[in-house]
């Protein structure tokens, strides 16, 4: 696993559930996002209703799950969680909507993964407050409507391209979360450093942020690795000079960038010449399958701008030869 991989692990989970921020006015960042949010929580409030339901999209890491947990405690509603890949059949999805209690908060993470079916049962759940049961099979079979009370669906996903437009649509509410500001991830390290009972300086915890990759969850990752190298070297005090060593021995770099973000630099740059090259070509010779390096490192050496992707393959920018120090040749892609 890497250490700048923005995927949580499961080994995580508690530590990360008592980083979350708890309500709106405590979840630095995002702040478009939040005072939408923020108003439309608050409308839902005074009328006494349930809010429309709210779609959150966005990569890995940037808070998706705190927000609806956030959610459910603004609206002073309990939640129910649950995730696409575990329904696979619109049974699984009735039995939990039929649960519901009025004005719950049902969050759906990872939603573009549900099942068709179940997806068609979610499209009319969401509008008319109702589910069909189907009793019996073949020709006998009947569907049964059920009437459900109000509740509110907060859907998660990465992929929000992928979700058919009649579910998108039944969302009121869409906010896209945005990779962080470095501001924000200091905000967010120090809270974090904080509940840790982390010591940590400004200069210490600017370090970390800086090699985030504006995301939370590679913030907060990176914040436990200095303390661990903090409490074996020195006073466990979290500093400048323990956020370098650290983070030097876990291979990632000024940029953020991790030892298999620098290879595929290295080779776009030194072995093809800037390229450009075909995805395959580069991933064999830094020894890793094509799939890993298109979605581990390439979406975030294309986003800072290290690499390009044109019609004839990866190609490096002008960046990515001045990060490792080399010259470009003359006719250079920029
Ligand atoms: P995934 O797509 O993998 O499910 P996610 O977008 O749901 O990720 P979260 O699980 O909400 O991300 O957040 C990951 C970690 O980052 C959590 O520990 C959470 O506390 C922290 N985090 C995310 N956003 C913020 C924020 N704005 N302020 C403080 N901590 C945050």
């Amino acid at each position: 696993a890497r250490v700048v991989d923005a995927a949580g692990t499961e080994d995580e989970r508690v530590v990360e559930a008592a980083l979350r921020p708890r309500r709106l006015a405590e979840f630095p960042g995002q702040p478009r996002v939040r005072d939408q949010l923020g108003l439309v929580l608050e409308a839902a409030r005074r009328r006494g209703t349930p809010p429309d339901h709210v779609l959150l999209s966005g990569p890995p890491g940037l808070g998706k799950t705190t927000l609806a947990m956030i959610v459910a405690a603004e609206l002073e509603r309990p939640i129910r969680v649950t995730s696409g890949p575990a329904i696979q059949h619109a049974g699984d999805l009735a039995a939990v909507l039929s649960s519901l209690d009025e004005g719950e908060v049902l969050f759906l993470d990872e939603i573009h993964r549900m099942s068709r079916s179940a997806e068609e049962m979610l499209y009319l759940a969401m509008e008319d407050f109702r589910v069909d049961v189907v009793v019996g099979k073949g020709p006998g079979a009947t569907a049964i409507p059920l009437e459900l009370p109000p509740f509110t669906v907060v859907g998660a996903t990465t992929r929000a391209g992928l979700l058919p437009a009649p579910l998108r649509d039944r969302f009121g509410f869409t906010g896209h979360l945005d990779f962080y500001e470095t501001t924000d991830l200091v905000t967010i390290l120090h809270r974090s450093a904080g509940l840790l009972g982390v010591d940590a300086d400004e200069p210490g915890i600017t370090e970390v942020a800086g090699r985030s990759r504006g995301t939370p969850r590679i913030a907060n990752r990176l914040l436990r690795r200095v303390r661990d190298w903090a409490q074996v070297h020195g006073e466990g005090h979290v500093d400048h000079h323990a956020a370098r060593e650290a983070l030097a021995l876990f291979d990632v770099d000024d940029a953020g960038l991790d030892r298999l973000d620098r290879a595929v630099l290295q080779a776009l740059c030194r072995r093809f010449g800037g390229g450009p090259v075909g995805l395959s070509t580069l991933a064999v010779s830094v020894g890793e399958e094509a799939d890993t390096v298109e979605t581990v490192a390439e979406p975030y050496l294309v986003r800072e701008g290290y690499m390009s992707r044109t019609p004839r393959g990866r190609a490096a920018t002008a960046r990515a030869w001045q990060h490792l120090g080399l010259t470009p040749p003359v006719d250079a892609p920029q």
